[in-house]
């Protein structure tokens, strides 16, 4: 059976083949589409809306089982900000580094005990016969007061997790607690369902 990855990140793509080819899927990604992806606009409120309307472009431009994903950074002191603007919070789309920076602006003088956080990652899986379903990962941490290591990208050298800051730790443990992780593995149980 055939599935589709709606994304244009590589690594994305990876992630999910990983746990979708041994489910026995054939992984069509838009390397194999005639024409490229059109960039869908991002209207949803919630990070489930958006990962559905980017899996719901991708039946649409190929009639296959689509899943598509959307993920960003909520502070708890920032009313949940920069949450699905995560990508484009001071401007440009994935300036990591300003981004990091405008965080860190926005926190000054705000205690550690203030400064929580949790990053969200929302999967949806959309069905050519109108099913569909979204799983949803958390990683709770703190925002530090200033950057460490080089490890992961985006908000990774400020994010304090259960086992450290997230610039300090490979990718393989910080699958383990990532929100990432954890939708990817319930994607797995819930698809099994489906199909
Ligand atoms: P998306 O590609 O639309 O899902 O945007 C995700 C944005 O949220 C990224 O550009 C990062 O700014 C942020 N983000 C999501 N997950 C992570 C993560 O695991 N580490 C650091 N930043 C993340």
């Amino acid at each position: 059976m055939k599935i589709f990855i709606a994304t244009k990140n590589q690594k994305k793509l990876k992630e999910l083949s990983r746990i979708l080819i041994p489910m026995g899927f054939e992984v069509v990604s838009e390397k194999d589409l005639e024409k490229p992806l059109e960039d869908i606009e991002e209207t949803g409120t919630t990070f489930e809306e958006n990962a559905i309307l980017k899996a719901k472009a991708g039946l649409l431009a190929t009639g296959y089982i689509s899943v598509a994903d959307d993920s960003g950074l909520c502070v708890d002191y920032l009313g949940g900000a920069p949450g699905i603007y995560s990508a484009r919070y001071s401007g440009g789309h994935g300036n990591d580094d300003l981004n990091n920076k405008k965080l860190l602006s926005e926190l000054e003088g705000v205690p550690m005990d203030e400064r929580t956080a949790y990053y969200v990652a929302a999967i949806a899986c959309v069905f050519p016969d109108g099913r569909q379903f979204t799983v949803r990962g958390e990683c709770h941490g703190h925002i530090a007061f200033g950057e460490e290591g080089d490890c992961g990208f985006g908000y990774d050298p400020l994010f304090i997790s259960e086992i450290g800051c997230l610039g300090l730790v490979s990718a393989e443990e910080k699958d383990k607690i990532s929100h990432r992780g954890k939708a990817l593995r319930l994607l797995e149980v819930e698809l099994k369902k489906y199909i």
